[in-house]
């Protein structure tokens, strides 16, 4: 059993180099702490913090319902709404007051089995994914796979669309090869590495060039539709073994497919070379109109100061050909369980600590700008908002966000945390406001406080990220228990802070496509329809 071991003095170390970091606008780390068996000071609620957190972790239960039994998370999709109810009991259980706002609708999908075999000129199932809304194929559809001809023109490509009924169409560009490029490089030579990513370029370009007669997405994918295709195949491979990314269909009516990189190149080499492969797909999904979204909201009342707020932040839909554990159901766990251990350990807080389990972050960020619209009370007295968005690995970073005078307040909120979480944390201030793409955005827009809890990108971008890959297996738990116990720490101090944080904005930096400095984040309009 490991025991938090920050001595006393780093605190002082902390604090001081936080105001030299703010001065000087330095990147700096936390320093390592000499191990010992004691706790950072006496704090009893961090003390019973560690205990629920770290010694009591849920994390490995709750990732389990959350990904397993209620899976994937799709915005419209009757498995959000089942995540958004259990969610509710989990709260209602634990005594924390909870609530479901409606903040508009989006069109509902129900996603059921797919199977796609290859029926000719042999015999094999291959792997593939429905793309979001797809239509289903009312029981097993056949036909032959073809490839948009070389050398179409406008009117050669009508004439090319007629030939079409009762056929699947491949429309996104094969991969030569379907190897890792980090495991190419690492044994091939090096003329056969640059071969092969030559090659690639030739084929993207030929195939853009191949496609352009069939217009602009849009337009090619009603027009396939309008002619009669079954099915229309795409592969969006994610460089990975057996990674692809997955969105959402083009058409309408036909059945829309993506195809795992090896099956995808299998099909796409036979059509060229004139096999004629025959696919069979049978698919179940069903459109389910418009439907209303939520996002939950969770709160412990502030007993000082209830109309300022502390609010933990992290999405709860996903996409849906696989879980959505690492995007986002770890920074839903995080925050749940940082949720749990707040109530356990710290019930009664200075201000509001409020958890937002937002809708359809993956459409827009539309649930935590609905809120942000909808709540400017909580915009108005936001002391800080912690958002966690990307993977599972240990917080390594936390960014001012442009936000002058932030790094001081998160510098103190974070010298109680023992060195076990803390030491692994670099505070970047006042930070360069480089990631806008989560839910921290719908805030820090409107000059709130709103910071992100940062793990390490890289092999998340190439093997998680809106991937078939993204799975509770890939969830590392130690990572876990100690993001969800700093969550709560972070939260208790930013309660207790006798001040609020301040928020002056830095000059960003430069933007070299302007020369001027980068303007502050705007504010989208939350888009509450899918028409909308
Ligand atoms: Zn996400």
């Amino acid at each position: 059993m490991s025991r938090p071991n920050l001595p006393p003095q780093l605190t002082m170390v902390a604090a001081r180099l936080t105001s030299c970091a703010v001065a000087a606008g330095l990147l700096l780390a936390v320093p390592d702490a000499a191990p010992s068996q004691t706790f950072p000071g006496e704090d009893p609620v961090i003390r019973k913090m560690w205990e629920v957190g770290m010694e009591n972790s849920q994390t490995e239960t709750l990732a389990q319902v959350l990904m397993d039994s209620i899976g994937p998370r799709l915005a419209g999709s009757p498995e959000l709404a089942a995540a958004q109810d259990w969610l509710i009991g989990l709260y209602g259980r634990w005594g924390v007051t909870v609530r479901k706002e409606q903040y508009g609708t989006w069109r509902g999908w129900r996603q059921g089995y797919l199977h796609v075999d290859l029926i000719s000129p042999r015999m094999q199932t291959l792997e593939a994914e429905l793309l979001a809304w797809s239509s289903g194929t009312e029981g097993p559809v056949e036909g032959e796979v073809v490839v948009p001809p070389v050398g179409l023109t406008e009117e050669t490509a009508a004439q090319w669309l007629e030939s079409l009924a009762g056929k699947f169409v491949l429309t996104t560009a094969p991969e030569p090869m379907c190897r890792a490029p980090q495991e190419l490089e690492r044994y091939a030579r090096e003329e056969t590495v640059q071969r092969i990513d030559s090659l690639r370029s030739a084929i993207r370009d030929g195939w853009e060039e191949r496609m352009r007669p069939l217009g602009n997405w849009r337009v090619r994918e009603r027009a396939l539709d309008e002619a009669g295709v079954v099915g229309v195949l795409t592969s969006s491979w994610s460089e990975g073994w057996g990674v692809n990314k997955i969105f959402n269909a083009g058409t309408e009516r036909a059945v829309a497919v993506d195809v795992s990189c090896e099956d995808y190149g299998l099909l796409y080499r036979m059509a060229e070379r004139g096999q004629r492969p025959m696919i069979r797909i049978d698919a179940d999904a069903e459109d389910l109109g418009e439907v209303p979204q939520f996002n939950v909201i969770a709160e412990l009342k502030g007993t000082e100061l209830p109309d300022e707020y502390v609010v933990l932040s992290a999405h709860l839909d996903s996409w849906h050909a696989a879980t959505g554990a690492t995007d986002n159901g770890t920074g839903t766990i995080t925050m749940l369980e940082a949720m749990r251990i707040l109530k356990e350990a710290y019930p009664n807080p200075r201000r509001t600590i409020i958890v937002g389990h937002w809708g359809a972050e993956e459409m827009g960020l539309i649930g935590s700008r609905s809120f942000g619209e909808d709540h400017p009370e909580v915009v108005e007295g936001l002391q800080a908002l912690f958002n966690q968005d990307n993977g599972t690995w240990r917080i390594e970073r936390i960014e001012g966000q442009g936000l002058l005078y932030a790094g001081q307040h998160i510098g103190r909120w974070i010298s109680p945390v023992p060195s076990e979480i803390s030491e692994h944390i670099t505070l970047e201030f006042p930070g360069a406001q480089n990631n806008r793409g989560s839910d921290h955005v719908a805030f820090l827009c409107h000059g709130a406080p709103a910071f992100r809890l940062q793990s390490p990108y890289d092999e998340y971008r190439q093997y998680t990220w809106h991937t078939n890959r993204d799975t509770y297996d890939k969830i590392v738990f130690d990572d876990l228990k100690q993001n969800a116990t700093l969550a709560a720490m972070l939260a208790y101090g930013a309660s207790e802070d006798p001040q609020r944080v301040p928020r002056d904005r830095a000059v960003l930096p430069i933007e070299p496509r302007t020369g001027e400095p980068r303007p502050w984040v705007r504010c989208g309009t939350a888009r509450r329809s899918m028409g909308g």
